[in-house]
C-alpha cells in the first residue's frame, strides 16, 4: 500500500512536519480544527474541521486509507490526543506522536505552576492587576469570575463578539514572537502578571524570557494527561519511524 500520512496539526511542528513530508516525496493530509480563520497554509493537502469524535476519526482513517497517523497537535489539545490514540487502534493504522517537552525554569525565573486552567482562574482572585493572558482565545470566558483586573490579550484574529472579560486590551498577533518585542510589549501595557500554559517550544517562549527580564511573576499552567502513546520529538524521527513503522505502532 501507498504511505499516505494524515498529520493532526495546528502547530509550528506540523508545519515542520509536513516540509518534511513533502519534501521526501511522501503523500499526506494536514489536518486542523478550524480554530483560526487563516491557518497557516501548508506544503501538503489540507482538511478542516472535527471528524465527529473517535469514530469519525477512525472511519475517516479507513476511507482515506491512511497508512500513518501522526499527531502534531498542541501539548494542551488532550481530548484530540486521546481521540487519535482510540481510532488508531480501532482502525489498526499506526500512530505516533510528535511532541515537545514543556518548559522548565530557569534561574531568574519566578513561576508559579497550576494544575490547570481552573486553577489559575482561582489563583487570580486577588486585587486588581495588569495581566497578560496568554491562554487562547478558547479559554478567556473561563476567566469571567475575575472581572477586576485588565488583561492584556494576544489572539490570531480580531475578536468578532464581545469579549467575556470587561477590561481588555487585545493584540491581533501570530507568533514565533521575540524577547524584545514582548519586553516593550509588557513594558507599554505596565503587565504585573504573565498567565501561560506550558506549550513548549519556541515560538512562544519571548514572553517567558521577557518576563525574568523584566522580573515578572508568571502564573503556568501545567499540561494536561495525555494518553500512552509512542512519541517522538523530531520531523526527522518520525520519517525514520515512517520507513521502519512495522516494528513499531499503536
Ligand atoms: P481538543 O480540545 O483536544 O479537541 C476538541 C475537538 O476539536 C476534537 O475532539 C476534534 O473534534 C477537534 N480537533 C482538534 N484538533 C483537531 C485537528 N488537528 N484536526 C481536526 N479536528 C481537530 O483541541 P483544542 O485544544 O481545542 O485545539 C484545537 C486545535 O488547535 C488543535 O489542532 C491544536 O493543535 C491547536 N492548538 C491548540 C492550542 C491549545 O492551547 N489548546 C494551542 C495552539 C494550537 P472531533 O471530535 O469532531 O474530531
Amino acid at each position: 500500500m501507498q504511505t499516505n500520512l494524515l498529520i493532526l496539526g495546528g502547530t509550528t511542528e506540523a508545519t515542520a512536519l509536513a516540509r518534511a513530508v513533502a519534501e521526501a516525496g511522501l503523500a499526506g493530509t494536514v489536518s486542523f480544527a478550524g480554530r483560526v480563520e487563516r491557518p497557516v497554509r501548508q506544503p501538503l493537502p489540507q482538511r478542516v474541521g472535527g471528524f465527529g469524535g473517535t469514530d469519525g476519526l477512525a472511519t475517516y482513517l479507513r476511507d482515506h486509507k491512511i497508512t500513518h497517523l501522526v499527531d502534531a497537535t498542541h501539548p494542551f489539545a488532550a481530548q484530540m490526543s486521546f481521540n487519535a490514540v482510540a481510532a488508531a487502534t480501532a482502525a489498526q493504522v499506526p500512530l505516533v506522536a510528535l511532541t515537545r517537552p514543556p518548559w522548565r525554569a530557569q534561574a531568574g525565573d519566578d513561576w508559579t505552576h497550576v494544575p490547570d486552567i481552573g486553577a489559575a482562574v482561582a489563583a487570580l482572585d486577588r486585587a486588581p492587576c495588569n495581566v497578560m493572558l496568554a491562554v487562547g482565545r478558547m479559554h478567556l470566558a473561563d476567566f469571567a469570575p475575575n472581572p477586576q483586573h485588565r488583561y492584556l490579550l494576544r489572539l490570531v484574529d480580531p475578536p468578532k463578539t464581545a469579549l467575556p472579560l470587561p477590561l481588555t486590551e487585545t493584540v491581533v498577533d501570530r507568533g514565533p514572537f521575540s524577547e524584545a518585542a514582548d519586553t516593550a510589549l509588557m513594558q507599554a501595557h505596565n503587565i504585573d502578571l504573565i498567565v501561560s500554559k506550558n506549550s513548549g517550544g519556541t515560538g512562544a517562549y519571548a514572553k517567558l524570557a521577557a518576563a525574568r527580564s523584566l522580573r515578572l511573576p508568571v502564573l503556568m499552567i501545567d499540561r494536561p494527561a495525555q494518553p500512552e502513546r509512542s512519541e517522538l520529538a523530531t520531523p526527522a524521527d518520525i520519517l525514520n519511524w515512517v520507513h521502519h513503522s512495522t516494528d513499531l505502532g499503536v
